[in-house]
């Protein structure tokens, strides 16, 4: 049976960041939050395998008390297990202290549990969007990392082994590993489906086993939140448009004059 284990992140509801700019943070007033959507296909994941294989699925997630919402809902996805990690000297984590703060909670899990055949992470969270998260957990956990994870071709546990497809710029690759392995996931890795009445009632009554910096989890204070943070964000913003396009209202002018206009252009440009 497998042993799963999924990590999301809760984040604003919108692609469209907006950012105050004196602080440099994020404007969340206003904003709904929502589980991160490649932590949602990491979610589907988790639920097909499950269906396929048996076995258990933990979530886990590293954030404010509001937090505990997108792991109730992780309860639709057949999740049996939800984990909260919340504290104050949890808040102002960059990706090192994150990584850590899951890292060091999982090692906590699989002491005091059994260990994970599998960690699935989102391929990227779409507010911090550095895509270091999961790379950062799996070289604490020594694991092996496959990062932009489309699809599980095989998975054979008695060999411990799983063929894996990722997508890259130039195409599609097919890697094999070891279990326990690390998956960041892409879109395509798994499709939610609607969740049964059944599940949906039980994730509103569900309440996530909440952790903090209270020595449970042997935590090095000096490397969690802002105090274990290198990083500092200097400066956030949205790039000016210097350059304006050209409309050609093909309606106004017809197609053979709008041809000619544009390679008029073109020639302007030194293009042609
Ligand atoms: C505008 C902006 C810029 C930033 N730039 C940087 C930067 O350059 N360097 C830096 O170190 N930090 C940066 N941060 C902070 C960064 O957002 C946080 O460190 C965050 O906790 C993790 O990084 P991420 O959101 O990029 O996650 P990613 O690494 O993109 O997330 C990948 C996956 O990791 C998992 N994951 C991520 N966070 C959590 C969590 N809290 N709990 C559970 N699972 C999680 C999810 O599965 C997620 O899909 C920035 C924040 C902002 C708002």
């Amino acid at each position: 049976m497998l042993n799963l284990l999924v990590s999301i992140k809760q984040v604003p509801d919108t692609t469209n960041i907006r950012i105050n700019p004196e602080t440099g943070t994020l404007i969340r007033e206003g904003v709904p939050a929502v589980i991160n959507p490649y932590d949602i296909s990491a979610l589907a994941l988790a639920c097909n395998l499950k269906k396929t294989y048996g076995g258990k699925i933990t979530v886990i997630t590293m954030g404010p008390p509001q937090a505990r919402l997108a792991l109730k809902e992780a309860i639709e996805y057949f999740a049996d297990r939800i984990i909260l990690l919340t504290d104050r000297r949890f808040a102002g984590a960059d990706t090192l202290a994150t990584s850590y703060t899951l890292a060091e909670a999982i090692k906590f899990l699989e002491k005091t549990d059994r260990p994970f055949d599998l960690y699935l992470f989102g391929k990227q969270a779409i507010d911090g969007d550095t895509a270091q998260v999961g790379p950062g957990v799996a070289a604490r956990l020594n694991v092996p990392v496959i990062t932009y994870t489309i699809k599980i071709e095989e998975l054979d546990l008695e060999k411990r082994k799983i063929v894996v497809q990722r997508k890259t710029e130039r195409g599609i690759e097919i890697l094999s590993a070891r279990l326990p392995v690390l998956l960041t996931c892409e879109k395509e890795a798994g499709h939610p489906v609607f969740s049964p009445l059944s599940a949906i009632l039980q994730a509103q009554k569900a309440e996530p086993e909440v952790f903090g910096a209270d020595g449970r989890i042997p935590y090095d204070l000096n490397r969690l939140g802002l105090k274990g943070s290198p990083t500092r964000v200097h400066r956030v913003y949205t790039p000016e448009i210097k350059k304006q396009g050209k409309m050609i209202n093909l309606d106004e002018v017809g197609v053979e004059a709008a041809v000619e206009e544009i390679i008029k252009l073109f020639k302007a440009k030194g293009v042609l």
